[in-house]
C-alpha cells in the first residue's frame, strides 16, 4: 500500500487529434520519452505503409478480424475513416490506465467525440499548426502529394477544426518546436490530475 489518494494512482486518458500536417507523430514521440505515458496502439484494416510495424504503429487486421473483434465488444471506440476501420483495443487501454500510465489515444474527431461521451473524464486535445496557411505550407513542403490530395487534406482539416469546440484544449505546434508542444501537453495533463473532476471520490474516502 502506498500513501497516495486512490484516485491519483490511475492514469489519465488523453485523446489527441490533429489534421495531417499538424506534426502529431513528432510531438507524441517527444511526449512518449516520458515513462508516465503510453501510446494506445489502434487496430486498423488499412494496409501498412512502408516502415510501419504490426503491433507498434497499428495492429493490422483484415476486415473480418476487425468485425469479429467488434462483435465481441473488444473495442473501446471505433470509426470508419476513408474506407477503413480504425479502433482502440479496450483491454489494453484499461490495463494501462489501471497501471497508472497516462494513455494517449491518437484518433480522429468522430472517435474523440465517442470517447468523450463514454469517458467524460478523458482529456481531449487538438493539435494544430499555428494557422491554416502554415498547415498548407507544410503539406506542400512535403513535395510528395498531388494538388488534388493537398486540396482534400485542406478540406478535411477545415472539418476537423470545425470540431474544435468539442475539445478541452488546443495546442499549437509551431515550426521546429514539437518538443515545446509536447511540454505544453505535459503541463495540461499535470494540471488535470489535480482537477476535482479527476478526483471524484475524495470526499467519500478521505476520512475512511
Ligand atoms: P492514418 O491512416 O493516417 O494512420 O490515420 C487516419 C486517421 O485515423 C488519423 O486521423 C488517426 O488519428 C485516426 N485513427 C487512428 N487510429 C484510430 C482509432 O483507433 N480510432 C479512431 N477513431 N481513429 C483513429
Amino acid at each position: 500500500m502506498n500513501n497516495r489518494p486512490a484516485d491519483f494512482n490511475k492514469g489519465l486518458m488523453i485523446v489527441v487529434s490533429g489534421p495531417a500536417g499538424s506534426g502529431k507523430g513528432t510531438v507524441l514521440s517527444h511526449l512518449l520519452k516520458d515513462d508516465h505515458y503510453r501510446y494506445s496502439v489502434s487496430a486498423t484494416t488499412r494496409q501498412p505503409r512502408p516502415g510501419e510495424i504490426n503491433g507498434i504503429n497499428y495492429h493490422f487486421l483484415t476486415r473480418e478480424e476487425f468485425i469479429n473483434r467488434l462483435s465481441r465488444d473488444e473495442m473501446l471506440e471505433y470509426t470508419e475513416y476513408c474506407g477503413n476501420y480504425y479502433g482502440t483495443p479496450q483491454k489494453e487501454a484499461i490495463e494501462m490506465l489501471e497501471q497508472g500510465y497516462n494513455l494517449i489515444l491518437e484518433i480522429e474527431v468522430e472517435g474523440a467525440a465517442n470517447v468523450k461521451r463514454k469517458y467524460p473524464d478523458a482529456v481531449t486535445i487538438m493539435l494544430l499548426p499555428p494557422s491554416g496557411a502554415v498547415l498548407e505550407a507544410r503539406l506542400r513542403g512535403r513535395g510528395t502529394e498531388t494538388e488534388e490530395v493537398i486540396r482534400e487534406r485542406m478540406a478535411q482539416a477545415r472539418n476537423e477544426v470545425a470540431q474544435l469546440k468539442n475539445y478541452d484544449y488546443v495546442v499549437y505546434n509551431y515550426d521546429g518546436q514539437a518538443a515545446e508542444a509536447a511540454e505544453i501537453i505535459r503541463h495540461i495533463v499535470y494540471s488535470e490530475r489535480f482537477s476535482t473532476a479527476h478526483n471524484p471520490d475524495i470526499a467519500k474516502t478521505y476520512f475512511a
